[in-house]
């Protein structure tokens, strides 16, 4: 912008000859020809000099001046006095007094005229620019004052001792201390909670002093400051430096934020990131950490612990059948029972579905597992009352020891797996340990279950008959089919691949497909045989179909499909895994027998029915099992058998002793009041041919008997 310059004179020639004299500065001039006329433009324009003619009529140049200088806007503008009169000291010092700057005398040289005011230009500009910089300044000042009185995050200002010198607003608000509480003091005693030893911790060696005076930031997010009343206070700071101009450490400026709510936020997402919602139980995430760290300190402690892996029995089935809310309620309550079992110092997961995982640690950590493990499946075996139903689960627990059983977290937990594998595969509701011949047995019975599948897509299996005889009469009473199965060149038997169709839900393709061929054999032999009455065909049923509610409804189709009379039939349940879910399998077997089916009580012995719920059960008959038989010769053995004999009696049902290989054995039961057996000893199961010849020698051909 261009400077304005003011000229004041009464002769116009004289302005006139001013105005050429400055014609080349690149100024504004602006001129008057009184003393009131250079005032009132004074009012208007700023000027960056005056050029004054002292003798002027009515108001004269010095009169000008000190008017000027009364006004505080042109109080500091320079004159310069033009005069054609006396150059004597006393009246130069009249204009000096009234403020001028200084004097031309006219006439003037225009080359000194020029270069005077040049100057005065001059010093104008710098004026003018230390103003506009002094003007910034103070604008930057408030604005950052109020920056700081503004912002939402806490500022200390501490002078390089660590002495507290500013507080803004928000650091008051979050410490509850007003500014002047804490100006003055020293940072480290009044706020700053440091993990320093001393009672009276030392700035200098404090991490802000250690790296401000190093020109450096220092940040954290995991302080404590200390706020009114000695609350304790989480925060995150950053503290920087302050420097003087010669680069000099000055200060430090801390900016904190409370970190309160970020902390709760936090710790509950850690804590749902550790734990299951719907048991309160850790998860996955826990577990994992909790094996780990049970390795590092067993490593370091030289004491053992064991891992125990657990997964419920038919939990999937009550999902799938109930839905998920009762599954969810079974799983909390499952969790109950399992905490009710374990010490406070075990820890248990739940890894997802129904697996859950207890660690637990301890010298004796191997016998503890064992304890814990038939509690577990004591307890879980018992029934659970879900939306007023009784429902039956049971567990399968696998069980690693540390050291020995795995090197890391993987291998443990791989093997616990397998060994639960194994439970499950051996027939459930129970634990096993570990070993290394596992693996080798899993595999075989992954394999199995693979040829299983393809056996049931081709129907590789067929029947054998095996005969019930009267051992005082050697007759047949009748006989029980026995599935077999051939893979390539070799049997398999049924006691190892019916406990994989039952695991793999394909025992009930497998049952159907026994219980129809079984009835069109038995309908085609009562057409061939002149069989007596009584005479039946036993089926074995297992546990896992009675489980299916359509069961009932798909033998009732199946006797009317093939034309069997549901009289000829006998279904074999074993005992002990009907234990499992009495009550509604007692309606099941009794809507069985309403068909007019015989049901036999199989391998009885092995389980432990109760006598109240022996007599529950609608059976027909008992089958003894081969090792109470096998025992026959021993005191114990014949008052074990006598004593079922008894029951048996008591309940009006047929006995049938199983596994019969000796003579010995065959007297020695018959003397005891046993009728009917099955058994080597008779006859071992046999193929459809053989049976038929069997049937022929003893009833003789239908057709030849009517004819
Ligand atoms: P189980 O129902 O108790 O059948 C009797 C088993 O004892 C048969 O074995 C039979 O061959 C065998 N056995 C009979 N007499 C003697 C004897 O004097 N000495 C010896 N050592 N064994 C004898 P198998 O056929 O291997 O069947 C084993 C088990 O597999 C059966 O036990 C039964 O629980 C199951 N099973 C067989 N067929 C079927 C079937 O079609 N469906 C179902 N669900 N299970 C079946
Ligand atoms: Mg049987
Ligand atoms: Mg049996």
């Amino acid at each position: 912008m261009k400077q304005n310059i003011l000229i004041v004179d009464d002769q116009k020639a004289n302005l006139v000859a001013l105005e050429a004299s400055l014609a080349e500065l690149d100024v504004h001039i602006f001129a008057a020809t009184s003393g009131p006329e250079a005032l009132s433009i004074l009012l208007k324009q700023s000027v960056a000099l005056v050029l004054l003619d002292v003798q002027m009529p009515g108001m004269d140049g010095f009169e000008v001046a000190a008017l000027m200088r009364q006004r505080a806007k042109t109080r500091r503008t320079p004159i310069i006095f033009l005069t054609a009169i006396n150059k004597d000291d006393s009246y130069v010092f009249k204009g000096y007094e009234s403020g001028g700057v200084d004097f031309i005398f006219k006439p003037y040289d225009p080359f000194v005229l020029l270069s005077k005011v040049r100057i005065f230009l001059e010093l104008d500009l710098r004026q003018s620019q230390l103003e506009e910089a002094l003007n910034k300044l103070r604008q930057l000042k408030t604005s950052n004052e109020i920056l700081l009185r503004s912002v939402g995050e806490g500022i200390i200002g501490l002078a390089s001792d660590g002495i507290v010198t500013f507080v803004n607003p928000a650091a008051e608000m979050i410490l509850g201390h007003s500014a002047t509480d804490l100006i003055g003091q020293p940072i480290l005693k009044s706020v700053i909670v440091t993990a320093q030893k001393h009672d009276e911790p030392m700035w200098t060696e404090s991490k802000i002093y250690r790296a401000c005076s190093q020109g450096q930031a220092y940040h954290t997010d995991v302080a404590v400051f200390r706020a009114v009343g000695g609350k304790m206070i989480p925060v995150e700071y950053t503290a920087s430096p302050t420097h003087q101009p010669s680069g000099a450490f000055d200060g430090v400026v801390i900016v904190f934020k409370d970190i309160t709510e970020r902390k709760k936020i936090e710790e509950k997402l850690n804590y749902m990131a550790q734990y299951d919602a719907l048991t309160g139980l850790g998860n996955r995430n826990l577990f994992n950490s909790a094996l780990n760290n049970a390795i590092t300190f067993s490593r370091h402690s030289h004491q053992p612990f064991a891992l125990l892996f657990m997964d419920l029995d038919r939990f999937k089935q009550v999902n799938d059948t109930l839905g998920h809310n009762a599954g969810d309620l079974l799983l909390k309550e499952v969790s109950h029972r399992i905490s009710d079992c374990i010490r406070d110092t075990d820890i248990l997961c739940r890894l997802g579905g129904d697996e859950f995982t207890i660690i637990i640690n301890g010298k004796a950590a191997e016998q503890a597992s064992q304890r814990v493990s038939e509690k577990l499946i004591s307890s879980l075996s018992k029934p659970f009352e879900i939306f007023g139903q009784e429902l039956y689960i049971g567990a399968s627990i696998g069980i690693v020891y540390f050291p020995g059983m795995g090197e890391d977290a993987n291998e443990l937990i791989k093997n616990a797996d397998l060994a639960m594998y194994q439970a499950k595969h051996e027939g459930r509701n129970r634990y096993k340990v570990f070993d290394h011949g596992m693996k080798a047995q899993v595999e075989e019975s992954m394999a199995l279950e693979i040829d299983l599948r393809r056996a049931v897509d081709n129907c590789d299996f067929f029947l054998h008959y095996q005969p019930k005889v009267d051992m005082r009469t050697r007759a047949i009473v009748g006989v029980e089919a026995l599935i077999r199965w051939r893979l390539g060149d070799r049997m398999v038997s049924p006691a190892l691949f019916i406990p994989v169709a039952e695991d793999t839900g394909l025992i009930g393709v497998i049952g159907r497909w026994v219980f129809e061929t079984a009835c069109k054999q038995m309908r085609q032999w009562q057409n061939t045989f002149n069989l007596p009455d009584d005479f039946r065909v036993a089926i074995n049923v297992s546990v896992q179909q009675l489980q299916d509610h359509s069961l009932v409804h798909e033998l009732i189709q199946i006797i009317r499909d093939t034309q069997v009379s549901s009289s000829w039939l006998e279904l074999e349940i074993t005992e002990s895994l009907l234990m499992e879910r009495t009550r509604e399998n007692i309606q099941l077997l009794a809507a069985i027998r309403d068909q007019g089916c015989g049901v036999a009580l199989d391998d009885f012995g092995t389980g432990y029915s109760s006598m109240g719920y022996l007599a529950q059960l609608p059976l027909t008959v008992m089958k003894i099992d081969k090792t109470f038989v096998d025992d026959i010769h021993r005191p114990q053995g014949r008052a074990i058998i006598s004593a079922v004999l008894a029951l048996a009696r008591g309940l009006n049902v047929d006995v049938v002793a199983e596994g019969v290989e000796t003579r010995e054995q065959a007297d020695e039961l018959v003397r005891l009041g046993c009728v009917h057996a099955q058994g080597f000893y008779f006859a071992k199961p046999l193929s459809v041919t053989d049976v038929e010849v069997l049937l022929q020698e003893c009833f003789g051909n239908r057709s030849l008997v009517t004819d």
